[in-house]
């Protein structure tokens, strides 16, 4: 037996059953122009837990993703988030809770002008009036919760993909956020490198109690970090459950998917910029 299998035979899910939800979605419809891409969406995501959404290229991940961040309005439908009714509120009053939710972009989205020390204080810089010093202490602390201690003054083109990956975690956690979000955050990296951030997002969601949503196409990472997994297909969910219902599944749309590859998608500095203070408009 491979020490993955062991590990994964020995590893035991948290029950959580019994948590509240901290995003509910209710039949949410998106449209861009005039093509229905999210048909009637229903799904929950739970405190504490690590729900990954699956799904094949053009399935509507992203935009699914992008809605739960308010950047893509449902044509109809509701995304409830930590209580509140996302597309209802306000924009301060949005602005405020997407405080309370990270994102690591795909490809990390860093810029490639600032030192990583930088780009992880930039969303403080962006929402709060901190000091410059706190900032930094603030900022150098999640480089120890993502083990990149050390490597503060580095530009972004110094660091290996996984080192990126990190970075764009630290940056994602740095306001220590209820919710966290991640695009594909295994894609591209070896195997040995995508498992250590599987065990990141784990370790994430243990030590601090996060609430994760994954987005991903990587059928082994899923399968180690997920509590339960989303399978999404041409705007419809095809299935809701655990990493053994889902392999269990007898559907053969299932098996397909999660046997296909998606294309890498990437997010440049200047769209993650656009993204971070798109709630402010
Ligand atoms: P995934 O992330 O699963 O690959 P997406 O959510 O990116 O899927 O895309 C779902 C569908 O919506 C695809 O058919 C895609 O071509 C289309 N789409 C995505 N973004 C846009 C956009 N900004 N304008 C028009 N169509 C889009
Ligand atoms: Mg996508």
């Amino acid at each position: 037996m491979s020490i993955a299998a062991q590990k994964e035979s020995a590893y035991q899910p948290p029950d959580l059953t019994g948590a509240p939800n901290v995003i509910e979605i209710k039949d949410l419809v998106t449209h861009y122009g005039s093509r229905e891409i999210l048909h009637k969406v229903n799904v929950n995501v739970r405190e504490g837990e690590v729900l990954v959404i699956m799904g094949g290229s053009g399935s509507g991940k992203s935009t699914l993703l992008n809605t739960l961040l308010g950047l893509v309005n449902p044509t109809s439908g509701g995304v409830h988030i930590l209580g509140q009714e996302l597309h209802a509120i306000s924009g301060v009053e949005r602005t405020k809770l997407r405080q309370k939710m990270g994102v690591a972009f795909q490809g990390g989205a860093l810029f490639s002008s600032m030192s990583v020390l930088d780009n992880i204080t930039l969303p403080l810089r962006e929402h709060t009036q901190l000091d410059h010093n706190t900032m930094r202490i603030m900022a150098r602390l999640k480089m120890q919760v993502v083990n990149l201690a050390g490597f503060e003054n580095l530009m972004p083109s110094e660091l290996s993909g996984g080192m990126i990956k990190r970075a764009a975690f630290a940056r994602a956690i740095v306001m220590d956020p209820r919710i966290l979000f991640c695009d594909e955050p295994s894609a591209g990296l070896d195997p040995i490198v995508a498992s250590a951030i599987d065990e990141l997002i784990l370790s994430l969601r243990d030590a601090m109690g996060m609430s994760i949503v994954v987005v991903t196409h990587e059928l082994e990472s899923a399968f180690r970090i997920a509590d339960r997994i989303c399978v999404l297909d041409k705007g419809h969910i095809l299935m809701i459950g655990t990493v053994a219902e889902v392999r269990a599944s007898a559907n053969e749309r299932i098996q397909n998917l999660l046997n296909r590859r998606t294309e890498e998608e990437t997010l440049d500095p200047d769209e993650y910029l656009r993204r971070l203070t798109a709630a402010n408009d």
